[in-house]
């Protein structure tokens, strides 16, 4: 195989996670993100890639390999680790200060409260994150905050099909701190592309993660929206959730239409699980364990019940990891950037996230069906996955293993085409 075909391997057999990295890294000339034909953003190789090159892919790519941190905090300072929810020096409910960032953001707004403080104290230049796209209207764009305005432009969860790192080369290039917002495994590529670029570790200050049960398949967005009355071609705007929690759905059309949908009838899965790609049901890590913090709803249950207030302000649950996220909320709390409620438990995630804590549990045995089908798979460490496994009866872990094997077979690879790669799906950041 060449090292195109290996790399191509990535896309066929589901493993990425449109991170948009390998693009970023080698540039336009070799891979450039385009959309597939499942309308997802995946990487397409449009120029020779080397041996080199896919060597570098290997070692970067987050759907091929995920680590969780170095022991970076020791007992003496509060560190615990759990079994599930992996190391914390705090677990806490938290949301935005300001009544403004509660408002617009998904849960709390806690993430784009501390987006906002980092710039206002000048601790970062920027903040990498995501924002709607103006071009595909269901998609998210990688961009560049500078100012609180922007900030709030970004804020809100973005379920359609994005590419976090599609700008990470450019940011680096720019030699000043920043902050990046992003998935889990958007985290976990950057600390794999940390052990051989200086740069990532002296100039991403905060890795700020959410707790994240994956995107929702695009074709599944755009069935969603039929059902919402709406033709997707029609789409010229889209917001998830925000402004309360989780806040309307909001489509607006080309001819001025605006459609409101509450959101748990927007997603409503006729009591169906939700739809999911195959490489977010084998995640090894869907909890930040990268990250400085990783922030989560607090719906018992893990989703909203369809009587939720529609005017819930929302509250985050917050899993604070290192010192420096630590010294983050406590700054950010004497700020006024953060109200900080109660603390929390691993028992309170459980609650709040069973579907995660389910999901970690299930992972080891879902990879190594992926090992015994010979496919491809995310190459693990320090996420006690192996550990998690021990707990289940045997015949659970059988299970997991066949049906992901079963299902690896059954998949069908995503086609990507060279000539999307001109599709203007990437803004300039800023
Ligand atoms: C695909 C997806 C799956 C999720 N799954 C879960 C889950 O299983 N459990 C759970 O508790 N919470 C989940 N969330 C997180 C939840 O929706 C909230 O984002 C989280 O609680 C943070 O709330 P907030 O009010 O602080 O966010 P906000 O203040 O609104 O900030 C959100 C930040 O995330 C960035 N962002 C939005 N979408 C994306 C994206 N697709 N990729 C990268 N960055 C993005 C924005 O740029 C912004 O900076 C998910 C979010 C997404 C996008
Ligand atoms: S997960 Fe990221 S690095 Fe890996 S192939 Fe996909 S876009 Fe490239
Ligand atoms: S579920 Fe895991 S693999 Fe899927 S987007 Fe979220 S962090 Fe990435």
């Amino acid at each position: 195989m060449t090292p195109g075909d290996r790399f191509r391997a990535i896309v066929d057999q589901h493993m990425c996670t449109s991170c948009g990295l390998c693009a970023s890294l080698m540039g336009p000339h070799k891979i450039g993100m385009v959309v597939s034909d499942h309308k997802e953003l995946r990487p397409c190789v449009v120029g020779t890639l080397t041996n080199n090159d896919f060597a570098q892919v290997e070692r970067i790519c987050p759907g091929l390999r995920v680590e969780g941190p170095e022991l970076q905090i020791t007992p003496v300072n509060g560190e615990k680790t759990d079994l599930v929810w992996g190391p914390y020096l705090g677990m806490v409910h938290a949301y935005a200060g300001n009544p403004l960032h509660r408002w617009e953001g998904s849960t709390g707004g806690v993430l784009t409260a501390l987006a906002a403080m980092l710039l206002k104290s000048g601790k970062v230049a920027f903040v990498l994150h995501v924002k709607a796209s103006d071009s595909n209207p269901t998609f998210g764009v990688s961009t560049m905050s500078f100012t609180e305005a922007d900030v709030l432009q970004a804020a809100g969860s973005r379920y359609g099909p994005t590419a976090p790192l599609s700008s990470l080369a450019q940011a680096l290039e720019m030699d000043q701190p920043f902050a990046f917002i992003g998935r889990p495994c958007d985290v976990s590529a950057i600390g794999n592309l940390a052990e051989y670029d200086k740069r990532v570790g002296r100039l991403i200050v905060f890795r700020l993660a959410f707790v994240c049960g994956g995107p929702t398949p695009s074709l599944d967005i755009d069935r969603m929206i039929v059902r919402a009355g709406v033709d997707p071609e029609q789409v010229v705007a889209m917001r998830y959730r925000g402004r309360g929690c989780p806040g309307p759905t909001t489509i607006i059309t080309a001819d001025g239409k605006t459609v409101n949908k509450r959101y748990t009838d927007f997603l409503n899965t006729d009591g169906k699980t939700w739809p999911m790609h195959f490489r977010c049901k084998i995640c090894p890590d869907g909890i930040g364990e990268g990250a400085d913090i990783a922030v989560s709803d607090t719906w018992p249950g893990g989703a909203p019940s369809p009587t939720i207030e529609d005017d819930d302000p929302g509250t985050n649950a917050l899993i604070i990891r290192t010192p420096e996220g630590l010294e983050l909320v406590q700054d950010a709390e004497a700020a006024g950037f953060l109200t900080l409620g109660n603390d929390i438990g691993p028992e309170d995630l459980d609650l709040y996230q069973p579907h995660q804590r389910d999901k970690k549990y299930a992972a080891w045995a879902r990879i190594n069906g992926l090992r015994c089908a010979g496919k491809l798979f995310p190459r693990t460490k320090r996420l006690r996955l192996r550990g998690l496994a021990s707990r289940m009866p045997c015949e659970f872990n059988a299970e997991q293993s066949r049906g992901a094997k079963a299902r690896s077979q059954d998949l069908v690879p995503e086609r990507v085409h060279q000539s999307n790669a001109k599709a203007p799906i990437l803004t300039a950041p800023g």
